[in-house]
């Protein structure tokens, strides 16, 4: 695994860099902005941990750029927490953050968390069954391209089915609308937050129609969607 730290702070980066080794990733330091941006994109790299601030070229322009050819995961360093939701926001697509000061600790907890999660939603989707007292059997399958609740059935189109083969893997993980926009197009195509709304929308309303007494997927004000199976009181 490759992890490449673009920061213009070289002591900040050779930190970074001992503690990304220590956990056994390669890693490539990159303290120019055009310099970095050149190099992404032409060399492959596992996840870029990128500063905003930086000579050159700035981090916002980099990840929209890098963003126009890869899904490689990107985490934002930033010591500006008004910029959140536009790193995460559809027109940059970071797929996450961490906030200066940080710990190299965190940082490292971080990778692992973005690693984990790039290598699972890559994965193929399969058929899977959650059921419990509370809840009512939910029998999502991929092949079919269905959902199954109670023994009823509702179809799902192409887009649906790849929307909610995201969410469902990863049951209570909230997933920002660039994350879903790219998982839910192949051919990469750009959509707006709002296409993603009706979508999630149209999803939900799919399931509703066969259990009203569940909720399925749930918006998380300010950050995108997240898939959890809770019985509505
Ligand atoms: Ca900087």
């Amino acid at each position: 695994m490759i992890i490449s730290i673009v920061e213009d702070e070289q002591k900040l980066a050779t930190l970074l860099q001992d503690y990304l080794q220590n956990e056994g990733y390669e890693t490539r330091i990159h303290t120019d902005g055009t310099e970095a941006l050149e190099s992404l994109t032409h060399t492959p790299t596992d996840l870029v941990l990128l500063d905003l601030m930086l000579p050159g070229t700035d981090g916002m322009t980099i990840c929209t750029e890098l963003r126009k050819t890869s899904d490689v995961p990107v985490i934002m360093l930033t010591a500006k927490a008004q910029e959140i939701d536009r790193l995460l926001g559809l027109e940059v697509g970071a797929d996450d953050y961490i906030c200066k000061p940080f710990s190299p600790r965190e940082v490292v907890a971080r990778v692992k968390a973005v690693l984990r999660r790039a290598s699972s939603s890559a994965a193929d989707v399969e058929p899977s069954v959650t059921s419990s007292p509370e809840t009512p059997s939910f029998v999502f399958d991929p092949d079919t391209a269905s959902v199954t609740i109670e023994n009823e059935t509702c179809a799902l189109t192409a887009v649906e089915l790849r929307l909610l083969g995201v969410m469902h893997e990863r049951p209570g993980q909230i997933f920002n609308r660039a994350q879903l926009m790219r998982r839910m197009y192949e051919d990469n195509r750009i959509v707006s937050d709002r296409t993603i709304d009706s979508h999630v929308k149209k999803l939900r309303q799919k399931m509703e129609t066969v259990d009203q007494s569940t909720s399925y997927i749930h918006s998380v004000y300010g950050i995108g969607y997240k898939f959890e199976i809770i019985k509505n009181s």
